[in-house]
């Protein structure tokens, strides 16, 4: 007798994902996200994270939150991958270089 370790199966088949779109977990929620070769791409976006141009031709992806049912093109956000991986950080929080946090 040799013991096994019961698999833990998951809930139904593992679901094919159409496209290189994957899922993306982060503090902020899940996100879609589809890597974008810069060939594919014929127009200019904007980075939300660096607020720059994203030309024709530049590699980046594409996000959206994941728990939008109903998420339309509008809501698709174009991002440098960098930038992408970096938003947490940069975030709408205003950082100090080098100064100390004014006291009164
Ligand atoms: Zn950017």
């Amino acid at each position: 007798m040799s013991p096994r370790r019961t698999r833990r199966e998951r809930s139904g088949p593992p679901a094919p994902v159409p496209g290189p779109e994957r899922l993306e977990s982060w503090p902020d929620g899940d996100w879609v996200v589809r890597q974008q070769p810069g060939a594919g791409t014929a127009k200019t976006y904007r980075c939300p994270g660096c607020d720059q141009e994203i030309r024709p031709g530049t590699p980046h992806l594409v996000a959206w939150p994941a728990d939008g049912v109903n998420v339309g093109i509008d809501e698709r956000r174009h991002w440098h991958r960098a930038c992408w991986q970096n938003r947490l950080r940069r975030g709408p929080q205003r950082g100090v270089p080098g100064g100390s946090p004014p006291r009164g």
